[in-house]
């Protein structure tokens, strides 16, 4: 199914759907509990267009490469283009808020790690970023309290809140855009809090952004 932009309980977004920059490790708690050093400068990995799918539908996993793990994530939408932009330029170029997943294949990514080779595999498979419908910034408060969870079966896996990050959000967008144009309509996901786990078939996901956003979904 193809993919658009979408306001919460809205109409579309008239944006192009563009790259997906990730950012690991954003979260001190999530980089131990998988045994990684706290990095000293963001570590940035994009995804292509091709794995976005809309959250809502139900999750087509990959069956032939390993356990497909959930990482909850603050998403946020750029509506202009931002090249080496200052914290203060980036925070203006928010559009939208949402959540994403930043699905990975964990056995194979620890695999190419342990070469020393780039995560794509692992990352950016068609699928690997299933994208919620957006909030305006302006609905759910500072930039640096928002709060969101993922329960999985009614259980609660993730609870993150933005104060958490290592690198806050104007700042990760700043940083991002000395690397790479961010252009209206890309995503940048700002990392997992801990929690991570396998997503297994008939899991039924529940995500919560500031208790504004409610978004529902299933493993198929
Ligand atoms: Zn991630």
């Amino acid at each position: 199914m193809s993919y658009q932009h979408q306001w919460y309980q809205g109409p579309r977004i008239d944006l192009p759907l563009g790259k997906v920059v990730c950012i690991g490790r954003n979260y001190a708690e999530h980089a131990r509990e998988l045994n990684n050093p706290i990095p000293e400068q963001p570590i940035l990995f994009i995804k292509p267009a091709t794995c976005v799918v809309p959250l809502e539908q139900p999750l087509q996993l990959p069956q032939r490469w390993g356990p497909v793990h959930y990482e909850t994530e603050l998403a946020i939408l750029v509506g202009q283009p931002l090249s080496a932009a200052t914290p203060i330029e980036a925070v203006e170029a928010i559009v939208g808020i949402g959540l994403a997943l930043d699905l990975t294949l964990r056995e194979m990514q620890s695999e190419l790690k342990a070469k020393g080779h780039p995560w794509e595999r692992a990352k950016s498979f068609d699928g690997a970023c299933p994208l919620s419908p957006f909030l305006p910034p302006d609905q759910l408060g500072p930039l640096g309290a928002l709060e969101f969870t993922l329960e999985i079966n009614g259980e609660v896996r993730q609870r993150g809140h933005s104060d958490q990050m290592l690198t806050a959000i104007p700042q990760l967008l700043a940083h991002a855009s000395e690397s790479f144009t961010l252009m209206p309509g890309d995503v940048v996901l700002t990392g997992t809090p801990a929690g991570v786990g396998v997503l297994q078939q008939g899991d039924q996901l529940a995500l919560e952004l500031q208790t504004l956003g409610q978004f529902l979904t299933r493993v198929t």
